[in-house]
C-alpha cells in the first residue's frame, strides 16, 4: 500500500523540498501552507504527475488548532491513512526581548511549537493502528543554541526539540520514530527576508550580509538547501532509520559544535 505523508508549511521552502522528496520517494503528500492558489494547484498536480502519486492541499492555518486537527483528519479520508508527519510550518520575528511585540510571542509560539503537539496528537493514533509512523520536526539551530533577538523562535525550536524526545519515548515501541532536523542557514523566503531587512538597515547590498550573515554564526560558509533537507526527511522515513529515534540531526555546517 502507498504511504500518505502530510507536510505542514509546504508551499514554500523547506517544506516544499521535503514534499517533493517524499512524493519522488513513492509517499502521498498532502501540502499545507498559505500562497497563491494557482501557484499551489500547480505544485500539487505538478507533484502527481511528475511522481504518480496522490497529493492534496490542506489550507489549515497552523495556530488554530482544530483547523490542524481537521486537516489530519482530511488526509485520512484522502488518503486512507497519515503514515508520515512533517511539522515544518514556521514563522520569524526579530527583536530584543524587552521591544519584542506580545502578539508576535503569541503567533511564534502558536505556529513553531504548540502546531507539532497538535499535529502529532491527531496523529499519533493513525500510526499506531497501522502499526508503522514517522514524524519529522523541522526544529533548527535554534532549537539547540541562542541567538539575540530571537527570544520567541528559540524558545518555540527548544520545544519542539523537548517534544520529540517525550514523543519518540512514549512511541518507542509502537514503530513509529519522531525525530528533529535542526538546520542552519537554508536560502528560502524566510532567511532572504532576515538578509533584506539588514541590508536596508545597515545600507548594505544583500550578497555583502548574505556574506556576514553566514560568517557571524556558521563556520561552514555555504547555506543548506531544501534538498538535502528532503533527502534527511527520506532517510528518516525508511527502514534504515528505524531505530533513529528521538534524535536532533544537526545540518548546521557545524554552528552547533562551536
Ligand atoms: P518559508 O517562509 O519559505 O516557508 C514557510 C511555510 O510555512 C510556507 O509554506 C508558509 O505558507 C507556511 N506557513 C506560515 N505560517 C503558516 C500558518 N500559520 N499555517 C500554515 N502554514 C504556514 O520558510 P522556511 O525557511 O522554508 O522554513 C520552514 C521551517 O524551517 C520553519 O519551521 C523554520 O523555522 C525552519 N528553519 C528554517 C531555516 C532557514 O534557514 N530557512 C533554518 C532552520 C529552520
Amino acid at each position: 500500500m502507498t504511504r500518505s505523508a502530510i507536510v505542514t508549511g509546504s508551499t514554500s521552502g523547506i517544506g516544499e523540498g521535503i514534499a517533493t522528496a517524499l512524493a519522488a520517494a513513492g509517499y502521498n503528500v498532502m501540502l499545507n501552507g498559505f500562497g497563491d492558489p494557482t501557484a499551489i494547484a500547480t505544485l500539487q498536480a505538478t507533484l502527481a504527475s511528475t511522481y504518480n502519486v496522490q497529493t492534496a492541499h490542506s489550507a489549515a492555518d497552523m495556530s488554530q488548532p482544530a483547523e490542524i486537527r481537521q486537516m489530519v483528519a482530511d488526509a485520512v479520508a484522502a488518503f486512507g491513512s497519515v503514515d508520515v508527519l512533517v511539522n515544518n510550518a514556521g514563522i520569524q520575528f526579530t527583536a530584543p526581548t524587552d521591544e519584542f511585540p506580545e502578539d508576535k510571542w503569541d503567533a511564534i509560539i502558536a505556529i513553531n511549537m504548540s502546531s507539532v503537539f497538535h499535529a502529532s496528537k491527531a496523529a499519533i493514533p493513525h500510526m499506531k493502528a497501522g502499526g508503522w509512523g514517522r514524524i519529522v520536526n523541522i526544529a533548527s539551530v535554534h532549537g539547540l543554541v541562542a541567538s539575540a533577538n530571537k527570544v520567541a523562535y528559540v524558545t518555540a525550536k527548544h520545544g519542539v526539540v523537548g517534544m520529540t524526545k517525550v514523543m519518540a519515548v512514549e512511541t518507542a515501541n509502537e514503530g513509529i520514530t519522531v525525530n528533529a532536523i535542526c538546520p542552519g542557514w537554508v536560502l528560502t523566503p524566510l532567511v532572504k527576508q532576515q538578509i533584506q531587512a539588514r541590508a536596508d538597515k545597515n545600507g548594505t547590498t544583500f550578497e555583502e550580509e548574505t556574506d556576514a550573515m553566514l560568517g557571524e554564526k556558521q563556520p561552514m560558509r555555504k547555506f543548506t538547501t531544501p534538498e538535502k533537507l528532503g533527502a534527511l526527511a527520506v532517510f528518516l522515513c525508511s527502514d534504515a532509520a528505524d531505530t533513529t529515534t528521538g534524535a536532533s540531526l544537526s545540518v548546521d555546517g557545524a554552528w552547533s559544535a562551536i
